[in-house]
């Protein structure tokens, strides 16, 4: 259920109806807007007569939330949610891009890569530290070296960084480097460990599991929401089909359904969502024409070399021509994405 004060509720009217209602042993999310407070009720709410709610001092309205997930849905809360890190805004009208290599292999590596794409325009940047194998025998990541040398990278270039976590007993670490946590597609239905993430406060970007259905992916939202972190970025990477040309079908569809469905912003990942290098760049137009909030790019200096994902990371002269288009098609639709540094 929500319920939504007035713009000139008092404060202990907004109190009285959080506290009579956590007596009562619902879970109460509040979420400040400009002009109103909203609460959102968790629990047996079957048992709350709305009409009661509704009448209650300081209250405009109560209503109950049809979709099975609530906190991330666009009932509980109509304004798009801006999640700001540092000077970064991701939510709002600028367009932001992630990018960098697959894994961290060596300091030159990522320093060489961060310095061309903060240069054309990224404000995040990505690796991973721990990187999930499909084989147990193919490169698994440097771990907490690999953590250091993205950390340091970012700083130098003025970027913020984005990695993964694998694992419950990554998170502490993962914590100290990072800025955005990273849930990849094979953990988007691990609950338990998103429940722990919930209990973070690090904005997470929570990527399509490979044969999810939207709703799952926002159930599985749903369980970060419900532990307390709002601050969730989906990401749709691609999903399996029976299409073996790309490595996963981009679901561009997926980017105005989730725009709609939730106020969480929500970004592409091209590289992963086609696995072949020249078909990045289409597709990274069409997800920003499609309302993508941001785009997540693998880069690399030299992705032949590369010891995982060589053929889907982009040449950096690639992705300057990628930031450039781009921008054209955000302009159209009167969004930005940050200029290239001269
Ligand atoms: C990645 O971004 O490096 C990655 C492993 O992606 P996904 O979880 O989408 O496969
Ligand atoms: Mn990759």
């Amino acid at each position: 259920m929500v319920i939504i004060f007035g713009a000139d509720a008092k404060v202990n009217e907004i109190s009285h109806v959080k506290e009579s209602l956590i007596k009562k042993g619902f879970e109460i999310h509040e979420s400040k807007g400009v002009d109103h407070t909203v609460i959102g009720v968790i629990g047996d709410t079957l048992k709350l007569d709305i009409r009661d709610m509704q009448v209650l001092p300081g209250v405009a309205d109560a209503y109950r939330i049809s979709s099975p997930y609530k906190l991330v849905s666009r009932e509980f809360k109509k304004e798009n949610t801006v999640i700001n890190i540092k000077d970064v805004e991701i939510g709002g009208k600028e367009i932001v891009i992630m990018a960098g290599p697959c894994a961290v292999e060596s300091e030159e590596q990522v320093f060489t890569i961060a310095e061309a794409v903060s240069k054309a325009g990224a404000k995040i940047l990505r690796g991973g530290a721990f990187k999930p194998r499909t084989s147990p025998y193919a490169f698994q990541g440097l771990g907490e070296e690999g953590l250091k040398i993205l950390r340091n990278a970012a700083d130098k270039y003025g970027m913020i960084v984005i990695t993964e976590v694998m694992d419950k007993d990554q998170i502490d670490l993962i914590y100290k480097y990072t800025d955005i946590f990273q849930v990849g597609a094979r953990n988007m239905q691990n609950f338990s460990f998103l429940k722990t993430l919930g209990k973070t406060d690090k904005p997470i970007m929570l990527k399509r599991g490979i044969s999810a259905t939207i709703k799952e992916w926002l159930m599985s939202a749903e369980y970060i929401l419900s532990g307390g972190n709002h601050e969730v970025i989906f990401c749709e990477r691609g999903i399996r089909t029976y299409e073996t040309y790309t490595r996963n079908t981009l679901d561009i569809s997926a980017i105005p359904i989730v725009k709609k469905l939730s106020h969480l912003p929500i970004i592409s990942d091209p590289s992963h969502g086609t696995g072949i290098r020249d078909k990045v760049l289409p597709m990274a137009r069409a997800s920003v024409a499609a309302g993508a909030d941001g785009l997540m790019i693998e880069v690399h200096n030299n992705p032949e070399a590369a010891l995982s994902d060589g053929a889907q990371s982009l040449f950096p002269q690639q992705f300057d021509e990628l930031m450039e288009q781009c921008r054209a098609i955000a302009g159209v639709l009167n969004r930005n994405i940050a200029d290239r540094k001269e």
